[in-house]
C-alpha cells in the first residue's frame, strides 16, 4: 500500500506538508520502550483448547494457532450486485482441511453481515455468529477435509474499507471496489482472513450488464440474461486474502500490452467515466511497462499473474493498493489540469510500487502484520531504484531524500518512534504502524544495504528469496538469510542496530589543516539528546570534501567511503588533499543518519550555496538550513531572508519545490506565533510577496512557474494578494503561461473564504455552478469549512463528532483539514476544550481511522505554554481511550513544544 499525501494548515500538519502521511493517515502508537519480542509461537491446536477473546480483531496467538489448525483451503465465492440495493448478497463455499486431535473451536472471520444459512458436508450443524465472527464448536468436526457452506447478505461499506460503495452525485453510476489491508476482506465475505493462510479462489459475479468486473484472473466467460451479466473467474493461485481483489461498476477501460521476448502481459486502466477525459494514459502504461521490464529481470523470475489491471478509484483511504493484478489506486492522481513533473514523477513511483509488491508481497506474503514494514519498505526501496534505472526520472533518489527520508528522520525524532521490527499482537495494531517508520526508515536502512553487500550480492539475494517461497509465507530471518547468503556476510550486529533499535543518530565531521593541507578528518557519531536510545550504529558513508573560490564552481576535491562505527572514528587519508572549505558527511545519500555540518562548512554553504553543481548535494545542504530552524542555528527570520534572496537563482526545480514547501511552513509559524503579543504580518508579507512575483520571473507554462503559483495560492493573505486572487477567479487578470484548471481555482476559493474576502460567496455559490462534479462538491465542502466566525465551525463541529452520517468519511475528512486555517488559529483557540473533551465520545463511537484522521487536523496546537499544558493534560487523562489517539496527543504536544521554542528565538 502506499499512503495519502496530506496538505497543509494549521500547526498540526506543519511537519507533513507534501509528505506522504500513513495510509490514510492511521498514524499511532507504539512507544520506544515497547520491544518485547513477538510471542512464540503459538502450538498445534491439539495440545489445548484456544478461546477465542470477543472482538472485532484478530489477535497474533489466535492467527498462530489458527494457521497449524486449518490448511489446505479453497474458496468458492459469489456475489449478486445491483445499482440500487443497499446491501449485497453472497455464498462462500469453503473446502478446508482440520488438523488431527483438534480441541479448538473453528471461527470463521465475518464482520458486520447476516448469516442466512450454514451446512457442513451437507449437514445443518450448531453455529454462532457475534457479528465478528462464526463458531462452529470444535466437536461438530472431525479431522480431515470438509465444505462449509455459507449464505449471507452485508451491507456494502461506505468507508473505503471491505467492499465500498460509491455513488456520483451528479450522474447517480454506481462504482464499488475492494480494500482490504491489513483485516478487512472479512468485511465482504467469510472466511480465514489472515495472511498466512493461503488460499484458491474461484468467483462468480452477477452484476448490471452495463458493468466491468473485475478480478485477481481475467474471467473466462460472461454470459447475459434478463438485464444481468454472470461473470465467471477462473480459480487462482494460492494466494492471500488480504489481496483478494473484486472491483465492479460501469468503469471506463483502457487497453494495452507489456511484450518482451520472454512474456507478453495485457494491461488495462479503468476509471469512472466521469474522470475519464481527464486521465492521462501515458503517465499511467508507460511507468507500468518500463516497470515490468526492469522488475522481470531483477527478480529472475517473469510477473506469474497472467494479467494486470490498474484501477482509480473514489472515496479511496490510502494512495494504493496492491490488489492481486487488480491494483487500486486514488483518484487524486488524476488532475484535471496538466501535471507538473513532479506529480508524474509520484504516480509513476507508485505504479512501480505497487508492482513491486506483485512479487514482495503478493506472491511472497509476510507471515504476520509485524513483517508489514518490510513489505512496504521493499516495495518504495525498490520502486525508486527502478525510475533512477529504468525510467525518465532519473533522479529519484533526490526526491527519496527530500521526501521519504525526511519523513523518515521526522518520525524517529518523534516521542512516539519505535524500532522498525516490532511485535503486531493485534490486526488492530497492524494499523498502528502505517507511519514513517514502517515506509521511510524502513527503506532507508534497505538502501544501505547494497552499498554494504554489493548491489549484486544484494539483487541475487532478493531473488533467490522470491523464487525459494513462491506462494508461501516468510518472516524476516528468511530475507537476511537470503541476502546474508548471496553476499557471504552475517548481518546478526546490522539487524539489531537498525532493525530492533529506535532512533537517529547525527554525525559531524572535525577536520584540521595545516599550512593549507588537510591534515585529519573525524567522524563524532551522537545519539539523540532527550530520549532514551543511547545506540550507536555502524555504516558506511562518504565524505564530500570541497573547495570553493568566489564567483568559481566548488571543486570536488576528493569523495572518501568511510565504515564508521562508535563515537568517534578517524579518517584514513591516503593522499595529501588541500584544506576544504567543505565537508559534507553522507555525499550521495549513502547513510541513515542527521548531518551536523562543523562551523567552516556552515559559513561555507551561507555564502555560496549555489556555487555547488551538484543537485543532490545542493538539496541536502538546503535541507541543513532548514533543519537548523529546529536545532536553533539559525532563526526562522534568518531562514526566510536567506531563501527569499537565493532561491529564484536556483536551476533545479525539484529544489525550489523543497525549499517553497519550507517558506509554507515558515508562513505557518508565523500565523500561529502571532499570538505571542508580537505580529508577524511582515514576515507573512515578505514570504507571499516572493512568492507572486517570482510567479511573474519563471518561463511562461514552466513547472517552476506552476510551484511558486502553487505555494502562492496556499500563503496569500492581505488584501493585495486576495484581490490578486479574485481577479484570476473572475478572469480579470490572468498568468500568462499559466493553466487555472478546475484544481487550482478552488484552492483559491477555498483561501477567499478562509478569509471571508470581498464577495466570496457569489464567487463560491458560481464555482460549484461551474463545477458540479464530485470532487468539485468536496471542495465547495472545504471552502465552506473554512469560512470564519463561529456559527460556522460551530456548525460544523457538530457534524464532526455527530453520529448520524449524513457525511461519509471522505467529506468529513474533508472538512476536518480545512476547519481551522492558519489564519484562524484564535478560533481554533476558543474551540480547543470542545475539541479535547470531545475524545471519550469519539473513542467510543469511531474507528481508527477516523480518529486518526480526527486528531492529525484537530488537536489544538497552538504554539503557547497553555496549550502544551492542556496537551500534557489529555495525554494523562486519556491516554488508555485508544492508541491513535494517544499517538497523535503525544506527537501534537511536542509538535507545540518545539513551536514554541521557534518562536523563543525570535
Ligand atoms: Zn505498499
Amino acid at each position: 500500500m502506499v499512503g495519502k499525501t496530506s496538505k497543509t494548515l494549521a500547526l498540526p500538519l506543519l511537519f507533513s506538508l507534501g509528505l506522504l502521511t500513513a495510509c490514510g493517515g492511521h498514524e499511532t502508537r507504539s512507544s520506544s520502550d515497547d520491544t518485547t519480542p513477538a510471542p512464540a509461537k503459538v502450538a498445534a491446536p491439539h495440545t489445548q483448547a484456544l478461546v477465542r477473546n470477543q472482538h472485532a480483531h484478530l489477535e497474533q496467538d489466535y492467527a498462530a494457532m489458527r494457521a497449524s489448525q486449518i490448511s489446505n483451503v479453497h474458496y468458492a465465492l459469489s456475489f449478486e450486485l445491483d445499482k440500487t440495493s443497499p446491501n449485497f448478497e453472497g455464498s462462500a463455499n469453503i473446502e478446508f482441511e482440520l488438523a488431527e486431535g483438534n480441541k479448538s473451536d473453528i471461527t470463521v472471520d465475518f464482520n458486520g453481515g447476516e448469516v442466512k444459512r450454514l451446512s457442513l458436508d451437507g449437514k445443518d450443524i450448531k453455529w454462532d455468529y457475534n457479528k465478528w465472527f462464526i463458531t462452529i464448536p470444535a466437536a461438530e468436526v472431525s479431522a480431515g477435509k470438509h465444505i462449509l457452506r455459507i449464505g449471507y447478505s452485508r451491507p456494502y461499506s461506505t468507508d473505503g474499507d471491505g467492499l465500498h460503495r460509491y455513488q456520483d452525485s451528479e450522474t447517480g453510476r454506481v462504482y464499488l471496489y475492494s480494500n482490504f489491508e491489513p483485516y478487512n476482506a472479512n468485511k465482504m465475505y467469510p472466511h480465514f482472513d489472515q495472511p498466512n493462510i493461503k488460499a484458491r479462489y474461484d468467483l462468480v459475479v452477477t452484476a448490471p450488464t452495463e458493468w466491468q468486473v473485475i478480478s485477481a484472473t481475467r474471467e473466462s466467460s460472461v454470459s447475459e440474461q434478463e438485464g444481468i451479466k454472470i461473470w465467471r473467474f477462473p480459480t487462482t493461485a494460492p494466494i492471500s486474502s488480504y489481496i483478494f481483489p473484486l472491483h465492479a461498476g460501469p468503469y471506463h477501460v483502457w487497453e494495452d500490452t507489456f511484450e518482451s521476448e520472454d512474456i507478453t502481459i495485457p494491461l488495462r486502466l479503468f476509471a469512472r467515466e466521469e474522470l475519464a477525459q481527464y486521465v492521462v494514459l501515458d503517465d499511467w502504461f508507460t511507468p507500468t511497462k518500463q516497470s515490468f521490464g526492469f522488475f522481470n529481470d531483477y527478480f529472475e523470475l517473469p510477473y506469474p499473474f497472467g494479467k494486470y489491471d490498474q484501477i482509480i478509484v473514489p472515496d479511496f483511504n490510502a494512495g494504493a493498493m496492491e490488489n492481486l493484478a487488480a491494483v487500486t489506486f486514488t483518484e487524486r492522481f488524476v488532475s484535471r489540469g496538466k501535471k507538473v513533473e513532479a506529480q508524474r514523477a509520484r504516480l509513476a513511483n507508485v505504479i512501480a510500487h505497487e508492482m513491486a509488491h506483485m512479487w514482495f508481497g503478493d506472491l511472497v506474503t509476510m507471515d504476520w502484520w509485524n513483517g508489514l514494514w518490510l513489505n512496504e519498505s521493499f516495495a518504495t526501496y525498490m520502486a525508486n531504484l527502478e525510475l533512477a534505472q529504468a525510467s525518465e526520472f532519473d533522479s529519484a533518489w533526490g526526491t527519496f531524500y527530500s521526501r521519504t527520508k525526511q519523513w523518515a528522520y521526522r518520525t524517529d525524532e518523534q516521542v512516539t518512534t519505535h524500532p522498525i521490527e516490532l511485535p503486531v499482537h493485534t490486526t488492530a495494531d497492524a494499523f498502528t504502524n502505517f507511519d514513517g517508520i514502517t515506509y521511510g526508515k524502513g527503506a532507508s536502512v534497505l538502501k544501505q544495504l547494497p552499498y554494504y553487500l554489493g548491489e549484486e550480492n544484494f539483487r541475487k539475494g532478493v531473488a533467490n528469496y522470491l523464487k525459494t517461497h513462491s506462494y508461501g509465507n516468510t518472516e524476516l530471518e528468511d530475507f537476511i538469510g537470503a541476502l546474508s547468503q548471496a553476499a557471504g556476510k552475517d548481518l546478526t550486529e546490522w539487524t539489531q542496530q537498525w532493525l530492533y533499535e529506535a532512533g537517529v543518530n547525527t554525525l559531524r565531521t572535525e577536520f584540521t589543516c595545516e599550512s593549507e593541507q588537510l591534515k585529519s578528518i573525524t567522524l563524532i557519531q551522537t545519539s539523540p539528546q532527550d530520549m532514551d536510545l543511547p545506540t550507536l550504529r555502524s555504516q558506511r558513508t562518504q565524505l564530500g570534501l570541497y573547495t570553493v573560490s568566489e564567483g568559481q564552481e566548488a571543486q570536488q576535491i576528493a569523495a572518501i567511503p568511510v565504515l564508521y562505527k562508535g563515537e568517534s572514528t578517524q579518517v584514513e587519508l591516503t593522499s595529501s588533499l588541500a584544506c576544504p572549505d567543505l565537508i559534507y558527511p553522507n555525499l550521495d545519500d549513502w547513510a541513515y543518519v542527521k548531518v551536523a555540518l562543523d562551523n567552516t562548512s556552515s559559513e561555507t554553504l551561507k555564502q555560496h550555496i549555489l556555487q555547488f553543481d551538484d543537485n543532490n548535494l545542493r538539496i541536502m545542504l538546503w535541507q541543513s538550513l532548514w533543519d537548523g530552524v529546529h536545532e536553533h542555528n539559525i532563526t526562522l527570520d534568518e531562514f526566510i531572508a536567506f531563501a527569499t534572496s537565493k532561491l529564484t537563482q536556483e536551476d533545479s526545480v525539484r529544489i525550489t519545490n523543497q525549499v517553497v514547501s519550507q517558506l509554507i511552513h515558515a508562513n505557518n509559524y508565523y500565523w500561529v506565533l502571532d499570538k505571542t503579543g508580537k505580529t508577524y504580518a511582515q514576515q507573512r508579507a515578505k514570504i507571499a510577496d516572493f512568492l507572486w512575483q517570482s510567479i511573474a520571473q519563471q518561463a511562461p507554462g514552466s513547472d517552476e512557474q506552476k510551484t511558486y503559483f502553487d505555494a502562492w495560492t496556499s500563503v496569500a493573505s492581505g488584501k493585495q494578494h486576495l484581490n490578486h486572487m479574485r481577479n484570476l477567479i473572475t478572469g480579470k487578470k490572468s498568468i500568462e503561461g499559466l493553466e487555472l484548471d478546475q484544481d487550482r481555482r478552488w484552492n483559491i476559493i477555498v483561501n477567499l473564504n478562509a478569509y471571508a474576502f470581498s464577495d466570496y460567496l457569489t464567487l463560491t455559490k458560481k464555482e460549484i455552478h461551474r463545477d458540479a462534479s464530485d470532487r468539485g462538491k468536496l471542495k465547495a465542502l472545504a471552502a465552506n469549512a473554512a469560512r470564519p466566525g463561529n456559527s460556522n465551525k460551530s456548525k460544523w463541529f457538530d457534524q464532526i463528532i455527530g453520529i448520524d452520517g449524513r457525511y461519509k468519511l471522505a467529506e468529513i475528512t474533508e472538512v476536518m483539514e480545512n476547519l481551522f486555517p492558519a489564519n484562524q488559529t484564535e478560533l481554533l483557540e476558543q474551540y480547543s476544550d470542545k475539541l479535547i473533551q470531545a475524545l471519550p465520545d469519539l473513542a467510543r463511537a469511531k474507528d481508527e481511522r477516523f480518529l486518526a484522521r480526527y486528531s492529525k487536523a484537530l488537536l489544538p496546537t497552538t504554539c503557547t505554554e497553555a496549550s502544551i499544558a492542556q496537551l500534557e493534560k489529555a495525554i494523562e487523562k486519556y491516554s488508555n481511550l485508544n492508541p491513535v489517539l494517544n499517538k497523535q496527543l503525544r506527537i501534537s504536544k511536542q509538535e507545540d513544544e518545539r513551536c514554541v521554542a521557534i518562536g523563543k528565538q525570535l
